[in-house]
């Protein structure tokens, strides 16, 4: 069975974003980029099924700027078997990342589609579920635990409160959750055989698919700087605090 996996280049977890002057987004320039990391978790999980013998070929694909073959090339390095790059520069919404990754599964017809459940810089856990609805394909969302058979996928939901399992019919779309498996780090050997995989470059007017954004961002502001919190002594004066000065109670 064919995999296929998108992974999105996104500022990387460990740095302090800051708002670009102009308040029109963040700063991207000579920033730290990585792979998003609920997309190293769909990697990882990728491998595991291929090293199963459930799995056959892994294919990468990454929405973005020509840089974000990095992200390729890291996915590739941890065992992904070929890359592809639709080559965008700018803001790409989820119905527009979802739309040519249906283009793709069309061309490329894997089995399941693993997807990060979000990315940690738009936060806007929707591109998964887009996707399935876009193919018609059953979608297990933010999965703890995977299991695949030939024509099925059973997933471990994390919801509110417990874990809900669903069985889906292939194909199908899967979302990753932190808890599903912790990521490995690609061994030096594999970062250099990567960089022999091939890795396909394609626009989104070769796929048929208009990528402009539909909505316009008016501005981006750092969040309100919180105030240093107080100390009580007892919960006489916590009480007292809480009804006479913050009037909460
Ligand atoms: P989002 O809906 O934007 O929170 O993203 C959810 C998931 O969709 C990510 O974890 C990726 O797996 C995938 N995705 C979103 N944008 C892109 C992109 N530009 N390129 C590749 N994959 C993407």
């Amino acid at each position: 069975m064919k995999l296929l996996v998108p992974v999105k280049r996104v500022v990387d977890y460990n740095v302090k974003v800051r708002v670009k002057a102009d308040q029109t987004g963040v700063e991207t320039a000579n920033v730290k980029m990585s792979m998003n990391p609920f997309d190293e978790i769909a990697v990882e999980e990728a491998v595991r099924l291929k090293e199963k013998g459930t799995v056959t070929e892994i294919v990468a694909v990454s929405i973005g700027p020509t840089a974000a073959q990095e992200q390729i090339r890291t996915a590739l390095a941890m065992g992904a078997d070929r890359g592809i790059l639709i080559e965008v520069d700018g803001i790409v919404e989820p119905l527009a990342v979802a739309k040519l990754l249906k283009a793709v599964v069309e061309k490329e017809t894997p089995g399941l589609v693993i997807l990060g459940k979000q990315a940690i810089d738009d936060d806007m856990n929707a591109t998964g579920q887009m996707l399935a609805a876009l193919l018609g394909w059953g979608q297990g969302t933010f999965a703890s635990k995977l299991e695949l058979t030939a024509d099925s996928a059973t997933v471990t939901r994390e919801v509110d409160g417990g874990l809900e399992t669903v069985t889906l019919k292939l194909p199908a779309i899967v979302t990753t959750d932190l808890r599903l498996n912790e990521p490995r780090y690609a061994s030096l050997p594999n970062i250099m055989k990567a960089r022999k995989k091939p890795i396909e470059t394609m626009k989104p007017a070769d796929l048929g698919v208009d990528a402009a954004p539909r909505l316009t961002t008016l501005k981006v502001e750092e969040p309100p700087k919180r105030i240093a919190g107080k100390k009580v002594g007892s919960v006489a004066e916590l009480v007292d605090k809480l009804r006479n000065e913050a009037k909460v109670i």
